[in-house]
Parts: structure tokens; sequence; C-alpha cells
């Protein structure tokens, strides 16, 4: 069974990240979701008409999961939990 993706904070996964691929900049890291994140809000979608995947988008581009990892479902990929990623909600 897919299980679907496994929602994580903005803050949560750049740790992650960082730890498995510690070559990465922090600062370039977290640039590249929030500009994956905000291209998300904003409605964007993949060339094939798919929401967008933030993470995957953040490394190769504004493209959903299928298209990026050549997978048809998520299966505990973590995606950008938005709801708690942002100060959107305090504005
Ligand atoms: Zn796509």
């Amino acid at each position: 069974m897919k299980t679907g993706f496994t929602p994580i904070r903005l803050d949560n996964y750049v740790e992650l990240h960082l730890r498995a691929n510690p070559d990465v900049g922090r600062a370039d890291l977290a640039e590249r979701l929030r500009h994956a994140m905000a291209a998300s809000q904003r409605g964007e979608r993949c060339q094939c008409g798919q929401p967008i995947w933030i993470i995957g988008s953040a490394e190769v581009g504004l493209s959903c999961f299928t298209c990026i990892t050549g997978e048809a479902y998520p299966d505990e990929d973590y995606e950008i939990d938005v709801t708690k990623s942002t100060n959107a909600a305090e504005h």
C-alpha cells in the first residue's frame, strides 16, 4: 500500500535535509523551498496539470511528484506542511 505524503514542517525538513546533505547551504535550501511553497500557494501547477511537489520542486524546478520521480504515487515521501510552515495565518 502506498501511504501518500508524510507532512513535515519546513524547519524540520531543512534540518533533515542538511543532515543528509551536509554540503547544502541552509539559506540556499530554505530559499528554494520557500520559492516552491510560494508557487504552490499561488496555485501554480506542473506542466502536466498536477499540483506541484514542493520538496522535489525545490531541487529540480516546479513539477509534480510523478514527473520528478517517475512514481505514480508518493510512498512516505515528505511534503512540506504548508499550513504549519507559513506566516500567512499571522497576517
Ligand atoms: Zn507533472
